[in-house]
């Protein structure tokens, strides 16, 4: 059994391990230091062993074997010792799952420290404050991490000397007073009924165990449910050797990003510190320089990183996250991942990276996540607001841009109130956030914190998010428990409720509501779509959209066309509804209702042109559009035609009233009992179709297909189809107009998906002609029926199914492969049996779902229909599922 995965130095390197068993940042180690890439010494402990210590409770003995074969190379390397008096070689300990899960999991540095190493220490590097500064390090992160005391009882034996030094800074401590806070750190532990564990190994063998348990934290556990992380092994665990950026002058330490994570240009960005240790720039102790500066300070180590981030960037076709660490000048990578950025970054790198030549479009459209999309589709300030004078008299502070994009909403000051009043809309405003508030982060519309950089806590997961974030604003006061916040110039002070804005982009924080404007879909964004619907040939992407406006919207999100316009909403605008009350209720009035039909597919058909318009026949329950009884009066009663008489209106209300009325009288069966609704609607549609023509006779191209709903059985589909035929047909022959159409089914009641053979094989036995040119899969309805499980009682309980692991999705949000799936697959294969012709595709909620979309791609679907602001989601998912 291996248990460990060596890099660097003269480890022999190991040709592209798998993720999944050494995790991401062990990934990134192996592989830079077999493409050459400096990188400390050290190795990595696999998934495996994670998944051993959580079966177990502990580690097995024979990896010790390894782990010292390997520390005793690492020791050759570094020409120094592990827990040796002389020239103490020390390690740092780092969790790394498969997928990143900033600050989730734990680190500790400098182990190999102890009161007679410390010594050595300061002896080999002729340096006892660094040897002391070190040695507090460990103290805290060890106690912290491993043994679980409080950071904060550290902090305050800190805060404490500095008070009796008078230093305001811990860079002004001495060794003599750095010596003194280990004593005094050491105190921490006995305060805690803790020992700090004199020998190497055993702080090793403690940090590992760290390691691997804090994978099952609970903090951990929430990102992974937030993040919809499944499927992991565990975490790996990176046992690495320490190099300093905090030998002096010509040492320091940073984390970069290969090119800017908010807006993507081409263009280094990060922060470093000069003569500092890694974890001083992430937790926003010292306020960090731009990279920039490093060209300045340390010239021949910056012209090296340049070097490094484009090979790594090469390597891994992808943006790079890295830290790194300048030892005397020496150089040392630390770490590299690809980075999280915003969705405006996450297209303008795609774009910018094939023009480079660094990767293919297939390749570069792998790297954009369906978050990046949706951030696209969020608002930000409109250009106007922006530059009005209402925004610019109200900016009370200006903080560093942490997470892009515009956020409004009321100011709460902890997590738990964030998650309590999200419904509200809210802004977290904190000092600084650490991963326990992840929960609260996720819920607020934006994050404002005081301290901390461009890396803290708060911007790495807000751009993950793409959450508007402004950090390190130190303009202002924060007081998290008094619930205010002060700009400290002026005194201003703002309560928890105050609704304020802040702009993530330049780090503006506004004292009041500024407008947000909808997003452009230009440029980046439209080309890599556009290369999405190359790539996925087979299955396109049409919207679910019932008026012009929505078909106008879906057309310009890329829609190939609609794959259902759901009449019924036509019927629901307040001057319509009375109309259509009478039409249900006497009878009457159905020209009326049939010219509203008319002119909203006019508008739909002209919106596009050429491109299909599915429409769905009416499908829900009449009762649907009726009045409750409660709100009937006798000016009601005369309008819908029963001269004023009350009761009477109310009995025929109540007379449709059906117990169970989604397996009731709807759909066809409406229109089977009622079949003036099927010649209405046909008609309403070809004459629709017929108008756009006439008028336009050089451009105008409608193409309607008509769709039935709710078919069950052979005959009804057949009784509808000739139905809408012999409509159709009518209007074209008196209007002499050749109008395209197409009359198919939704698949949406499970009798329908298992004769679909024979529903497909319909002919008009007038001409021999097939009548059902298409399927549609009304996966929602088809979902219902088959589990049995009500669509709009399921929120109930749905949630205690997911968290009790009996569903492990909401299978109305993403499709159940194995039953209902499999329903959507056999009625595919056993239609095109019988109907060479027949197109198929889904138009339930599913078709915006990512996941789904990958299924109904290799079921062979024609197209996929959602929401129009899906649509673009929809078609990244298309194209990825195509590769
Ligand atoms: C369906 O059932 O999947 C469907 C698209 O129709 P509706 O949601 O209108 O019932
Ligand atoms: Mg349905």
């Amino acid at each position: 059994e291996k248990y460990l995965v060596p890099f660097g130095g003269s480890a022999i390197p190991q040709e592209k391990p798998d993720r999944q068993i050494v995790g991401g940042k062990g990934l990134g180690l192996t592989e830079m230091s077999r493409i050459g890439v400096d990188v400390p010494p050290g190795f990595t402990l696999t998934t495996q062993v994670c998944q051993l210590f959580q079966a177990t409770g502990d580690l097995p003995d024979e990896m010790w074997v390894q782990i010292k074969e390997a520390v005793g190379r690492i020791e050759t390397d570094m020409n120094k010792k592990f827990g040796c008096y002389d020239f103490p070689l020390l390690f740092s300990c780092r969790s790394g799952a498969a997928i990143s899960m900033p600050g989730m999991m734990d680190t500790v540095l400098d182990i190999g420290l102890n009161s007679n190493t410390v010594k050595g220490m300061a002896k080999a590097t002729n340096n006892k404050r660094f040897a002391y500064d070190a040695f507090r390090r460990l103290l805290d992160m060890f106690g912290d991490v491993v043994l679980g005391i409080p950071h904060e009882a550290f902090e305050q034996r800190l805060e404490k000397l500095k008070n009796e030094t008078g230093k305001k800074d811990d860079t002004d401590f001495t060794a003599e007073d750095l010596e003194r806070l280990c004593d005094e750190y050491k105190k921490v532990f006995g305060e805690h009924n803790q020992v700090f564990p004199e020998d190497p190994y055993d702080q090793l063998k403690a940090c590992i165990k760290a390691v691997f348990g804090s994978w099952n934290s609970e903090r951990a556990i929430k990102y992974r449910e937030i993040n919809q992380i499944t499927g992991l092994f565990g975490t790996a665990c990176n046992i690495q050797s320490m190099v300093y950026g905090n030998l002096g002058p010509t040492s320091g330490t940073g984390v970069a990003f290969s090119r800017d994570p908010g807006t993507g240009k081409a263009e280094l960005k990060g922060e470093y510190l000069i003569n500092a240790q890694g974890e001083d720039v992430v937790a926003g102790i010292r306020t960090p320089e731009p990279i920039s500066r490093m060209e300045h300070d340390l010239p021949e180590a910056y012209k090296q990183f340049v070097q490094n981030i484009e090979r790594l960037e090469r390597h891994f076709k992808d943006m790079q996250d890295v830290e790194f660490t300048v030892e005397d000048g020496r150089l040392w990578m630390l770490q590299c991942r690809s980075g999280k950025r915003t969705g405006q970054a996450a297209f303008h790198i795609a774009v910018d990276m094939v023009e480079e030549g660094i990767c293919t479009p297939q390749e570069a459209l792998l790297r954009i996540e369906p978050d990046h999309v949706r951030q696209i589709l969020h608002p930000t300030f409109s250009k106007e607001a922006l530059s009005s004078a209402t925004y610019k008299d109200n900016v009370v502070a200006v903080g560093l841009s942490g997470g892009p994009g515009a956020a409004v909403g009321k100011i709460v000051f902890s997590p738990q109130t964030a998650e309590a009043r999200k419904d509200e809309g809210v802004l977290l405003v904190r000092n600084n956030t650490s991963p326990e508030d992840v929960g609260g982060m996720w819920a607020a519309n934006g994050i404002l914190t005081s301290r901390g950089g461009v890396t803290s806590h708060a911007a790495v997961v807000a751009r993950g998010w793409g959450k508007p974030c402004v950090c390190g604003c130190e303009a202002l006061e924060i007081d998290e428990e008094a619930l205010t916040m002060t700009v400290k110039k002026t005194g201003e002070t703002f309560k928890e409720g105050d609704t304020i804005s802040i702009n993530g982009s330049t780090g503006e924080v506004i004292r009041i509501a500024i407008e947000t404007s909808e997003p452009s879909f230009e440029g980046a964004f439209s080309t890599v779509l556009k290369w999405a619907d190359d790539v996925a040939d087979k299955c396109k992407v049409m919207a679910n959209a019932d008026s012009g406006p929505d078909a106008t919207k879906a057309a310009e999100l890329g829609a190939k066309g609609i794959g259902l316009c759901r009449t019924e909403h036509m019927f629901f605008a307040p001057e319509r509804l009375p109309v259509v009350r009478r039409w249900i209720l006497r009878g009457e009035g159905l020209d009326q209702v049939q010219g509203f039909q008319r002119q909203d597919f006019n508008e739909i058909f002209t919106a596009m042109n050429d491109k299909p318009v599915t429409i769905r026949l009416l499908d829900p329950p009449l009762h649907e559009f009726l009045p409750r009884v409660q709100q009937v009066d006798a000016t009601m009663a005369t309008d819908l035609g029963y001269g004023g008489n009350v009761n009477g209106l109310i009995n025929d209300i109540e007379s449709m009233h059906e117990e169970n009325p989604m397996l009731g009288l709807r759909g066809c069966r409406l229109a089977i009992v009622r079949p003036e609704v099927t010649t209405m609607q046909a008609e309403a549609i070809i004459n629709a179709a017929a108008d756009v023509m006439e008028k336009d006779p050089a451009n105008a191209k409608p193409f309607p297909r008509i769709m039935v709903p709710l078919v069950g059985s052979v005959a009804e589909f057949n009784c509808q189809a000739l139905a809408i035929k012999k409509a159709a047909e009518k209007i074209k022959a008196t209007r002499k107009i050749n109008v395209s159409y197409e009359i198919g089914t939704m698949i949406e009641v499970p009798r329908a998906a298992l004769i679909s053979d024979q529903i497909a094989a319909v002919v008009d036995p007038d001409d021999g002609k097939q009548l059902c040119d298409f399927f549609s899969f009304g996966t929602n309805d088809l979902t219902q029926m088959t589990m049995g499980i009500s669509r709009d009682d399921a929120g109930a309980f749905l949630h205690s199914y997911e968290e009790k692991g009996i569903l492990e999705d909401d299978p109305f949000k993403s499709i159940d492969e194995e039953g209902v799936g499999w329903l959507v697959r056999r009625s595919s294969v056993e239609g095109r049996k019988t109907n060479d012709h027949l197109s198929l595709s889904v138009c339930g909620e599913h078709g915006g779902d990512p996941k789904s979309i990958a299924f109904f791609d290799r079921v062979g679907l024609d197209y996929v229909s959602c929401s129009p602001f899906r649509v673009p989601v929809a078609r990244l998912a298309t194209g990825q599922a195509a590769i």
